[in-house]
């Protein structure tokens, strides 16, 4: 008998049917012997329309009560779960992410896990019960609700496989696993067999929106193998996990999108020190991430510094930098929010020449410009114009020869 915990995400849950075809499919496991639990997105669109409702009665949603509004989604999903797995004759029960003992920091609308007590679940799993737990939700020891970031399902699934020591995390979705591009972008895109955990977090941390890069962390951290695969069919979909052979023939595995990036440049900067300290602070202050940050050599010491946000955050990073723009005396801002990033990912490619010439040489060649680049040792990113970027994915998926078989 195995532990197995599965997540199902928003679209496999979106109706009444899309439950019952769940309920079906869990207690189809259920059947083989093993012990389950089922974590759920809310239904279809339900987050984006609750975060929408808040903002037509204010124009500042309070954090605090924003996330219990959308802790209420995956409520609604897991016990509606619960309901038709006990109409199809199981033994089931929905808990809150509260009840299952999901204890988070109080960083609302992106919280930390910082311990699951898994009693209850444990309790009611030996009581023979399927164990339903709402996803994307827990609580501070001050008893507030919170939420993990959108996308955070994918964590609460594999913090409850890493609390629970289950054998592996399922995460079922809308695709039939992880492709070497998004195949909603890219036809040709090819599903991966098995991919490690380096990887797959690189890929989800620059765009690949199919896992929450948070999840993956967890993954590896704990050793706990991921499988993403389709809520719709029975196809063998993408194991994530260690052990993975680095030297693989198709030294990139695959391509990452966000069309989520905001560019702002400061003109004009005195090239002396402080100045970084200044603009960044103001920033840190007003908890925004900043993504990439590139100062170019000055100039008679004169320089121009530009970092990208996220495009939601755009207008108040604009507003936060502004006075030290005025106090450092630099020349001004501009600021482009409609760019993208295309990522080349791949551990194959450490130490290797010759990857970023033909990154660049594929998009040149569809005459696209490129606004900013940074790397890691296995990833090399562009900004482009975000107009540009499905075009970029396929003249990036051919460039690098992905629709080919490879491991
Ligand atoms: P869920 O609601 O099940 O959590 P998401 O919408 O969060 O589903 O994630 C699934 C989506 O991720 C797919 O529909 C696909 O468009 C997108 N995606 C982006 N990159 C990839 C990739 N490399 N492989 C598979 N899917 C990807
Ligand atoms: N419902 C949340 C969201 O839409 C969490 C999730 O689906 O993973 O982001
Ligand atoms: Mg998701």
């Amino acid at each position: 008998m195995a532990l197995i915990v599965q997540k199902y995400g928003g679209s496999s849950v979106a109706d009444a049917e899309g439950i019952k075809s769940v309920a079906r499919r869990v207690a189809a496991t259920r059947e083989k012997g093993n012990q389950v639990v089922v974590v759920v997105s809310a239904m279809g669109e339900t987050t984006d329309q609750l975060i929408n409702l808040a903002h037509q009665v204010t124009e500042k949603a309070d954090d605090r009560e924003l996330d219990v509004l959308l802790s209420t989604g995956e409520l609604v999903s897991s016990t509606l779960l619960a309901m038709a797995l006990k109409s199809l004759g199981y033994e089931a029960i929905s808990l809150s992410g509260a009840q299952a003992g999901i204890w988070t920091d109080a960083v609302y609308s992106r919280a930390r896990i910082i311990t699951v007590e898994a009693h209850r679940i444990v309790k009611e799993l030996e009581e023979g019960k399927i164990v339903i737990v709402a996803g994307f939700q827990g609580i501070t020891r001050d008893m507030d609700i919170t939420t993990l970031g959108r996308g955070g399902s994918d964590t609460t699934a594999v913090a409850m496989a890493a609390s629970l020591g289950a054998d592996i995390c399922e995460i079922y979705t809308d695709v039939e696993g992880v492709y070497t591009a998004d195949p909603r972008l890219v036809p040709q895109a090819r599903k991966l067999a098995e991919i490690g955990y380096e990887e797959m977090l690189e890929l989800a941390s620059y765009g690949a929106k199919v896992l929450h890069p948070r999840a993956v962390e967890l993954g590896e951290l704990f050793n706990i193998p991921v499988l993403v695969a389709s809520s719709f069919t029975e196809a063998p979909g993408t194991l994530i996990q260690g052990g993975i052979a680095m030297e693989v023939r198709n030294k990139v595995r695959g391509i990452a999108h966000d069309l989520d990036v905001a560019k702002i440049t400061i003109l004009g900067v005195p090239d002396r020190p402080g100045i970084a300290t200044a603009i960044f602070e103001s920033l840190a202050k007003e908890n925004i991430n900043v993504d990439t940050i590139v100062q170019n050599a000055s100039v008679d010491r004169i320089t121009d510094l530009t970092f990208t946000v996220a495009k939601s955050e755009s207008e108040k990073a604009m507003r936060a930098v502004e006075p030290a723009v005025k106090s450092i005396g630099a020349r001004g801002c501009v600021l482009n929010a409609n760019l993208g990033k295309v990522s080349i990912i791949g551990t194959g490619m450490q130490n290797v020449p010759g990857f970023a010439a033909r990154m660049f040489r594929a998009l040149y060649e569809q005459g696209i410009n490129i606004e900013l680049i940074t790397t890691s040792e296995i990833r090399i990113t562009c900004i482009i114009d975000q107009a540009r970027v499905p075009d970029a994915l396929v003249a990036l998926h051919k460039a690098f020869e992905l629709e080919k078989e490879g491991i």
